[in-house]
């Protein structure tokens, strides 16, 4: 059952959102080679314990840590650890936290020092569709639009699109309906309302589509060990067109990046 929001339960999601957001930007300034991902879990979590929330992901379906740190071949999922960054790595940071009882939940996929220009492509692609499949979260459209949006494309870039794991619905709980593959057919899948509120997140693989599992019984990794990005923001449906309450600007701030790529999307926030 998908459960639509009111304008005032919108505005406490964003604020939810935006500490994501604000810790993403903090962890963008320390994301560098020799940092373990174990040093940047503790980062997060005090920044979100500073803004009167708590870590998402602590404890969720039993999950160890703040966030969830996927580096290189790692799709989503990964456990914090001690092994140190290296120059060249790519690192999906998710992050998620709880405030006033609504759950924000969103990801950046960082550079390490310089990537390989194929793995700094990928990067760009997978942000790219993420805007794509935001831009089908409308008024009259349904599940599979945003998906069909994605797998364009990101397959018209030759990369495997991850099918096992999925965007979904965001409120009360972490994982609310409906679900949001990233592929799909245009027009199939339940319709979208006004008051959704849902976290739409490609996870997209350089050379195949198939994953595996470590027996941490965590960790998504791709099955060929090529590179996989992850890109998550939060949108709200609002006057019948999707409007961010997540935002990346923060983590451009921090990186000093210009962009405009969520002006679209902004509405009053
Ligand atoms: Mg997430
Ligand atoms: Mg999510």
């Amino acid at each position: 059952m998908i459960l639509v929001k009111t304008a005032e339960e919108i505005e406490l999601m964003r604020e939810s959102a935006l500490i994501v957001s604000k810790t993403l930007g903090m962890l963008a300034k320390e994301v560098k080679p020799g940092v373990t991902t174990l040093e940047l879990d503790a980062l997060a979590e005090t920044c979100i314990r500073d803004h009167g929330a708590v870590p998402g992901f602590l404890g969720l379906y039993d999950f160890p840590n703040s966030l969830c740190m996927s580096p290189n071949a790692q799709v989503v999922h990964g456990i914090p650890n001690n092994t140190p960054l290296v120059e060249g790595d790519i690192i999906s940071i998710d992050c998620g936290a709880l405030k006033n009882d609504f759950y924000g939940d969103h990801a950046y996929t960082f550079e390490v020092g310089e990537v390989a220009p194929e793995t700094k492509k990928l990067l760009d692609v997978t942000k790219a569709s993420l805007y794509a499949g935001i831009r089908e979260f409308k008024k009259g459209n349904r599940v599979g639009d945003v998906g069909y949006a994605i797998q364009k494309y990101t397959e018209d870039h030759g990369y495997g699109v991850v099918r096992e794991l999925v965007g979904h619905g965001l409120g009360r709980k972490m994982h609310e309906d409906p679900e949001m593959p990233n592929y799909g057919k245009r027009g199939r899948g339940k319709k979208f309302v006004e008051g959704m509120v849902v976290a739409i997140e490609p996870m997209i693989n350089l050379g195949t589509r198939r994953i595996k599992q470590l027996n941490d019984g965590w960790t998504i990794l791709t099955a060929d060990g090529k590179p996989s990005a992850h890109f998550e923001h939060n949108v709200a449906l609002v006057n019948g067109k999707p409007e961010l309450l997540s935002t990346f600007k923060y983590v451009y701030e921090a990186l000093g990046i210009k962009s405009d790529e969520e002006d679209e999307f902004r509405g009053k926030g």
